[in-house]
Parts: structure tokens; sequence; C-alpha cells
């Protein structure tokens, strides 16, 4: 699944190259996770003035209305100056007088959204519930502490939640629980104000580290432009179930939480 670092790399990669692009014609193929929400011969003529992020959601402002867009479980967004017929997969193009955007999405839980704008639905009920960005200010320490306090779930199933903090899903929260040394299944509320210190730097540090490198190739990422990242060369714990601890030596233990693999070191996390 793309996570939050995979989804600011895609952005990164296209968003100076579309901006200020006019929209020749957008092409809607199978029915994805929800409606596009407008006839797509209405996007014509439209003018792409920004790409943002909110959480997993990139957001193509428009000067009339944005586009929503979600990579769902399986989805890719490529940028094409001769993107060629669809393939069975493509199910969203966005063709523009600065190239192709096109949605690839195997698995079709992804989705393309129109709305008026931020404020009205669906664009306002999707963006609603989502916790604060993970690389903001908005997300302070004290405050991510305060937020651990009052749940008593395990710390990973609340990181993964997205309440406290958006964009840390299964790699980078099993990767940013073993830096800041805390066993995923402690309760989120048992964490002392140090150890909810340690592990909001680590969760800033590993996305920040992730997006730099260009995301994780785990699940054969690459940006719009084709070029994969690297970030599994520098994994600690995810995936590498029975190998040994780079810190101490020990096998890294796999276990399953909320039916999510959950990788971590028995003795350097606590
Ligand atoms: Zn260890």
């Amino acid at each position: 699944m793309p996570e939050l670092p995979e989804v600011e790399v895609t952005r990164r990669s296209f968003a100076e190259r579309i901006r200020g692009a006019r929209i020749i014609k957008a092409v809607a193929g199978k029915p994805l996770r929800w409606p596009l929400g407008v006839a797509p011969e209405a996007l014509t003529g439209l003018v792409v003035q920004e790409v943002g992020r909110r959480g997993k959601y990139l957001k193509l402002q428009l000067d009339e209305g944005l586009l929503l867009v979600h990579l769902g479980m399986s989805g890719s967004l490529g940028f094409f100056a001769q993107p060629g017929e669809p393939g069975p997969h493509d199910h969203f193009d966005l063709v523009t007088t600065a190239g192709t955007l096109r949605l690839h999405d195997p698995r079709r839980f992804g989705a393309v959204v129109w709305s008026d704008s931020e404020q009205e639905d669906p664009a306002r009920k999707l963006l609603a519930r989502l916790g604060v960005e993970p690389l903001g200010e908005d997300f302070d320490a004290a405050r991510f502490h305060a937020g651990l306090k009052a749940r008593k779930a395990p710390i990973k199933q609340v990181l993964l939640s997205g309440e406290l903090v958006v964009g840390v899903g299964n790699i980078y929260a099993s990767e940013a629980l073993f830096m800041a040394g805390i066993r995923p299944t402690a309760r989120a509320n048992s964490l002392s104000r140090p150890r909810a210190i340690r592990l909001h730097a680590a969760i800033r540090e590993v996305l920040a580290l992730a997006v730099e490198r260009g995301g994780t190739t785990l699940r054969d990422f690459s940006n719009a432009l084709g070029e994969t990242g690297h970030f599994q060369l520098d994994v600690a714990v995810y995936g590498l179930a029975a190998q040994p601890c780079r810190r101490c030596g020990t096998p890294i233990r796999k276990i399953l939480q909320g039916q999510r693999s959950t990788f971590f070191c028995p003795v350097c996390q606590r």
C-alpha cells in the first residue's frame, strides 16, 4: 500500500510539471473506490494551479474546484508526455497541455474525486477526520503525548489509526517504533513522556528520510516519472523476520496486530 512518503514523492515528481497546464480532457475507466462526482467533460478547459497533499490524498487545485487523488492499495500515478493507449489497469487519465497524468490501479481501491472546494463534500468529508501532518508544524510532541495518554490500544494500532497523526502506515510504524526502542504492543497510555518524545522524533525522522530517499521500493513503488526509491536498503525491522537485529543481533520477531504484520526486536524494544 502506498504510504505517505510514496504519495509525497509522487507529488514532487510531477507537481512542477503539471502546474499551469490546461486540461484537454479527462477519461474515466472502470469504477474506482468512489465516483468522480462530475462528468469528465466538465473538467475540460480547467487549469491545474497547484498539486498539494493532505495525508495520503493528492490535491489537484484547479482554477475551479479540485480533484482529490487517492492511490488506495495498489495505485500509482504516471505522468507521461506520450502516454500511449491505457492498459487494462489504467482507470483514469487527466490529459493536459503539459502531459497526461494516469492512474494505474490493479485493485481499484484508489479514487479520483471532484469537489467544488475543500470545504464542501466530498472533499470536506474525506479530509475532515485526518490527524495532523507528521512533517508539519502542528505535529507537536506534547500534544502527541497527551493524545497517547487518552488511548489504551497498542501503540502501533494507535499510529495506524491516523487519529493522532496521519500517514504512519505499517512499514513506517514498525521502523519508528524500532528507532524509539518501543515495543509495538505497548499500550499507548503507558508511554512515559520521554518515550513519547522519542517516538515523536522517530516518526518525523523515518518519514522525512523516506521522502528524501524517494519512497520505498518494497512493493514496486515508483514515482510518476517511473523512478524507483531505495528506502528498503535502510529498513531496520520491517520484513526482516528471523534476521539479526542490527543493534543487538537478536532475531527480529514477527507478530500479527489487527491482521497486519508487525516486526520488532524483543531486546531493543521494551
Ligand atoms: Zn535488538
